[in-house]
């Protein structure tokens, strides 16, 4: 391990990433590639050391081409997955430094640059003070949104009842979601051994998609009154499929009143709490024990990089703290410092604190609200012109920098379901951009999420004429 060698080398990979990310526009955003065929491109694994070109001219030839360029700035699918250039470099900076932070006596430096970063970022998005370390709470940095429900989960078991740790879940746990709630509270319920018995799925308010307090409060009372016991309710904050966002006061003040801990998932869209304009989003979260916002989608993070913050600084540990002799050490037995891997599931973890530190270095945190901004108004726009627009109609009401929009064929339901499946189909397989789609009550829809790095008015532009010209297409073939 030369670092004269890594010099220079590194110099080459620094021009690949720069290279490759200059021209990325010019690539099909998502590949026309068969199943197996990266397997039978790749060369076997060698038997000798080989020339570092080579490496980098496999990714030329068998990776970029099999790659969906999620950095593209027509790539307008799922959520983003910000892989901002500043992240890069902080990325590089961390595993650089190669520390592994799974205490704080293992790396101080990880560990409370991790603290002070979660403390000021809670600052920054308008939380309570409560949430961060200064005010008796804590935030930490998990490697996903389905981590922090994972953990936000086994806090509320052991919240619950303690002797959840010797006699594990008793079967009559309540675990309560809306329908349109990530399919990670789902697994994280089968990951903690409840079994999808215990996930209750909470009718929307009429005519909507959040999360009924309502419902709820009829739901938690019938299983209360069933000798079911409410563990824990997650409302969201911009759903997955139509970027809903659910009554978290009023849930949470329905929650409160059986005891159960209130898990917010913002995975998307809580990093618009930014904005003092869209702070509104995070209404009631004082009244909740966990938060939990992706700075790995839309905030200019590579992944990964998902925010947790808890009220009580103390109810992790309690629930996942486990010591061997081994990592016994004088500053966790004095109290005063925190040890991350009492904060999530694996042991060792990486000095992930320092790209997003990297992102607000370079851009100030001025920088992450026009960001968000610009993506907002983009999305404004759009959904004005598939307003305005006869062949398309607006499936929801634009949340944030999400639209979903349907085809209008005039011929019914059914016929609209399938011409705007091949929309998206055409806009798709064209290669100039990428969307994707969802089932909102049952019909087919298409989701433009705007969030790349680099997205501008003219691919947002563009994608509208690709839009366009597809319907066109397809309604001319379907009369
Ligand atoms: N929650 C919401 C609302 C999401 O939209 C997603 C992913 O899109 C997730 C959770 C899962 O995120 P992660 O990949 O960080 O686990």
């Amino acid at each position: 391990d030369d670092p004269e060698e890594f010099r220079a080398l590194a110099h080459a990979v620094v021009d690949w990433i720069a290279d490759y990310r200059a021209g990325i526009a010019a690539h099909p955003v998502q590949p026309q590639v068969e199943p197996g065929s990266v397997r039978a491109a790749l060369s076997p694994l060698p038997e000798r050391p080989q020339p570092f070109d080579a490496l980098l001219a496999e990714l030329d030839r068998v990776v970029v081409p099999a790659t969906t360029h999620w950095q593209s700035p027509s790539f307008f699918g799922y959520f983003p997955a910000n892989a901002s250039l500043h992240s890069v470099l902080g990325d590089m900076l961390s595993t650089g430094l190669g520390s592994q932070g799974m205490m704080w006596a293992t790396s101080p430096a990880c560990t409370e640059t991790e603290q002070h970063l979660v403390d000021e970022l809670a600052g920054a998005l308008g939380l309570p003070e409560t949430f961060t370390f200064t005010g008796g709470g804590g935030g930490t940095i998990e490697d996903s949104a389905s981590s922090s429900a994972l953990v936000a989960l086994l806090a509320a078991l052991h919240r619950a009842d303690p002797g959840w740790q010797t006699d594990g879940v008793r079967g009559d746990e309540r675990i309560y979601v809306s329908a349109e709630t990530h399919s990670s509270l789902a697994k994280a319920v089968r990951v903690a051994g409840l079994g999808s018995k215990a996930l209750v799925v909470v009718d929307p308010e009429p005519g909507g998609h959040a999360l009924s307090p309502d419902a709820l409060a009829a739901a938690m009372s019938a299983d209360a009154g069933a000798g079911l016991r409410p563990v824990l309710v997650c409302p969201t904050i911009g759903t997955t499929g139509t970027g809903t966002i659910d009554p978290v006061r009023r849930i949470a003040e329905v929650a409160r009143e059986h005891g159960a801990w209130v898990h917010v998932d913002a995975a998307w869209a809580g990093v618009a709490a930014l904005c003092p304009e869209h702070r509104s989003v995070l209404d009631g979260v004082e009244l909740v024990d966990s938060f939990c916002t992706d700075a790995h989608k839309w905030l200019l993070t590579a992944l990964d990089a998902s925010l947790l913050w808890v009220q009580d600084g103390s109810a992790l540990p309690a629930a996942l703290s486990l010591t061997p002799e081994y990592l016994r050490n004088p500053a966790s037995e004095s109290g005063a410092v925190v040890d991350y891997r009492d904060w999530q599931v694996p042991l060792g973890r990486r000095f992930r604190a320092l790209k997003l530190r990297a992102v607000i270095h370079a851009r100030g945190l001025e920088g992450l609200r026009a960001h968000l901004r610009g993506h907002i108004a983009l999305a404004e726009e759009f959904a004005g012109w598939v307003t305005a627009d006869p062949r398309f109609t607006l499936a929801v009401p634009r949340s944030l920098s999400l639209v979903c929009l349907r085809v209008v064929t005039g011929r019914g339901s059914e016929a609209d379901d399938a011409a705007t499946r091949q929309v998206l189909e055409r806009v798709n397989a064209s290669g100039s951009a990428f969307v994707s789609h969802t089932v909102v009550d049952g019909r087919y829809v298409i989701r433009v999420a705007i969030g790349a790095v680099t997205t501008g008015p003219e691919h947002v532009t563009a994608l509208w004429d690709q839009l366009c010209a597809a319907a066109d297409a397809v309604l001319a073939e379907s009369r």
